[in-house]
């Protein structure tokens, strides 16, 4: 079950210098780089990347509102409101400086990596996941400062995301092929 997924170094991560130590926990595990660069990009990137799809922005909301009812909060604002305010602060921030764009190729790669990058939220993201360890903003901060969760890192969800959101980044002749010392092992290739 080879698989890839696109990562993005966000441009808090980039801002912050922590480029280097973060890819390590990558590569460390065992995941392939076959595709990587340094990228300030567009409206028109960041939009197709974060899709005006009413679904995905209900579902933004939906994930905010719970959060935020259990701490007893009452949010007044209606689902579809809340992710398309926050589509557009994600628009505004990806495009204020460079981001890091990657395919991570190995087995099982998507789930890992989101295990690996940790909970929405990096107030509530466990402490051995990197928005756990590398940062502590909350929807409540991110909401008073009318910015989005500076959580560093977008890593794909599913099979279907990644593939749409590697064509977003990358063009296919920018994706590389090659055998890691690991995949001997791993794989049983020689
Ligand atoms: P994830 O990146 O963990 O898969 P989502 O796909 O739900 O999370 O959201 C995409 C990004 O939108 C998040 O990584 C975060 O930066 C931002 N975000 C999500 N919900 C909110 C919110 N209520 N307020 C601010 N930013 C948010």
């Amino acid at each position: 079950m080879i698989e890839r997924t696109l990562v993005l170094f966000k441009p808090d991560t980039v801002l912050r210098g922590i480029v280097g130590e973060v890819l390590a926990r990558f590569e460390r595990t065992g995941f392939k780089i076959v595709g990587m660069k340094l990228i300030h990009a567009t409206n028109e990137v960041v939009g197709k990347h974060y899709e005006d799809n009413v679904e995905w922005m209900k579902s933004l909301g939906e994930k905010t509102k719970k959060s935020y009812e259990s701490k007893g909060v009452v949010v007044k604002d209606d689902v579809l409101t809340i992710g398309k305010r926050v589509r557009q602060q994600l628009i505004e921030f990806m495009t204020l400086a460079p981001s890091i764009a990657i395919v991570l190729e190995g087995h099982d790669v998507i789930a890992k990596v989101r295990l690996m990058v940790g909970g929405t939220a990096p107030n509530n993201a466990l402490p051995g996941t990197i928005r756990g360890d590398y940062a502590f903003d909350s929807y409540g901060l991110a909401d008073t400062s009318g910015r989005p969760l500076q959580n560093m890192i977008h890593a794909s969800d599913s099979k279907e995301s990644a593939s749409r959101e590697i064509a977003v980044w990358f063009k296919p002749n920018e994706l590389c092929s090659y055998a890691r010392v690991e995949d001997a092992l791993l794989y049983r290739k020689v």
